[in-house]
């Protein structure tokens, strides 16, 4: 990112702010991550936290329209959650030629190279990558969100076992109330749910639910469920629903899986038989998963500006240290508005998420394998 595209518009702040001196850039972008179809993705270091960030480039030049409606779809989305297991939008900076969305880094990766680095996982540790993804999608779905591209590649690793949802190109809000369907073919082949592939309307979470199904299928096994030489006898395997099971699956898992003959379960090709979130998250394999949820709030979005409501310590302490960068209360306020155009926003945002982090991490730390080694009462407490 050039100090041309990124610079700092903010007159008001440069002036006010009496100890940070804005004259450059306040990301400076470092090696490339990775490319997606139509973006690149940068670490970036923000200056006034010292905090990495990832940053996603698009030309806005090169985006064909159904790509610049996604991108903004995407924005949007991200711009509404605030879930400790969903990658965090701090900012979109946009220049005449390029837009720059500054997200949340994870510094492990995705969960597809390291199943693929690593082979599967214990069942122990597939348990809390697991759970922490359901919650996520939990999260989104009682948004009326659909990601409807949940695959390992999206998955986001952290430290220990934490993991995050990431890539809302492709997802979509459903309208309130009206049990909409939906119609557009998107996602992954070999995540994708048997009634995308019959080019009917389809419910939204079921797909969603279907993706996450072989999800757990490829980090408890390694393998796909489904596969084949060519994309024709992939629809045809997916479309018959024949999943076979690693003998060392433990029958719990199996059961949330494929079920059996009496049970639902997660990949049942019908939708309407298919397990939803609560069966899910009800079911035996997860019964020794405790999740502490959504602690989060608005408040991690923006500040809060109604100066009856109480802010949390949480927020407090991010405003404190906005205020060893200059930025007091006035000025966090007055850039409300701009929301995810605001570099103040964004600036408190990274701290609300550094603190987070801080006070997450060593809980999910805690869940380590010797709970589940040497207890037989296993008690994991997530996020
Ligand atoms: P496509 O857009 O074609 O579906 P994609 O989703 O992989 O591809 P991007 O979202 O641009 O494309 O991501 C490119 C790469 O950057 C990915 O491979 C991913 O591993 C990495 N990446 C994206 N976001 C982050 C992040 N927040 N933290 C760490 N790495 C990331």
């Amino acid at each position: 990112m050039s100090q041309e595209q990124c610079y700092l518009k903010d007159q008001k702040w440069c002036q006010q702010s009496t100890i940070y001196k804005r004259n450059k850039s306040l990301y400076r972008l470092q090696t490339e991550i990775g490319h997606g179809s139509f973006s690149v993705v940068h670490v970036g270091y923000h200056e006034l936290t010292t905090e990495k960030v990832a940053v996603k480039t698009c030309n806005k030049q090169t985006l064909t329209p159904r790509a610049r409606r996604m991108l903004l779809k995407e924005i949007t989305i991200m711009e509404s959650i605030y879930h400790p297991n969903i990658i965090r939008l701090f900012e979109v900076l946009e220049t005449p030629t390029k837009l720059h969305l500054v997200m949340e880094y994870m510094p492990a990766g995705g969960l597809h190279s390291k199943l693929l680095s690593e082979g599967k996982m214990k069942e122990y540790d597939a348990k809390i990558i697991f759970a922490q993804l359901l919650s996520a999608v939990k999260h989104l779905h009682d948004k009326n969100i659909i990601h409807r591209d949940i695959k390992a590649e999206n998955v986001f690793c952290g430290k220990k076992n934490h993991v995050k949802l990431g890539d809302f190109g492709f997802s979509t809000v459903l309208t309130k109330g009206k049990n909409e369907e939906l119609f557009t073919l998107c996602g992954s082949l070999p995540y994708a749910a048997p009634e995308l592939l019959q080019n009917k309307r389809y419910k939204g979470q079921p797909v969603d639910i279907w993706a996450l199904g072989i999800l757990l299928y490829f980090i408890t096994t390694g393998q796909m469920p489904f596969s084949a030489t060519s994309v024709t006898q992939l629809k045809r395997n997916i479309l018959l629903g024949v999943i076979p099971m690693p003998a060392h699956l433990s029958h719990p898992c199996i059961t949330l899986i494929r079920g059996n003959l009496f049970s639902g379960s997660i990949l049942k090709t019908t939708p309407s038989k298919r397990s939803n979130l609560t069966e899910i998250r009800n079911s035996v394999w997860l019964s020794n998963i405790i999740i502490k949820e959504n602690t989060y709030g608005k408040w991690c979005i923006l500040p809060t500006i109604d100066h009856h409501e109480r802010r949390t310590e949480v927020e407090e302490k991010a405003r404190q240290t906005l205020l060893t960068y200059g930025i007091d209360s006035k000025i966090l306020e007055e850039h409300v508005m701009k929301g995810i155009r605001s570099d103040i926003i964004a600036t408190y945002r990274i701290i609300i998420q550094n603190i987070l982090t801080s006070i997450y991490l060593p809980t999910v730390t805690q869940i380590t394998c010797e709970k589940f080694d040497h207890a037989r009462s296993h008690l994991c407490v997530i996020i």
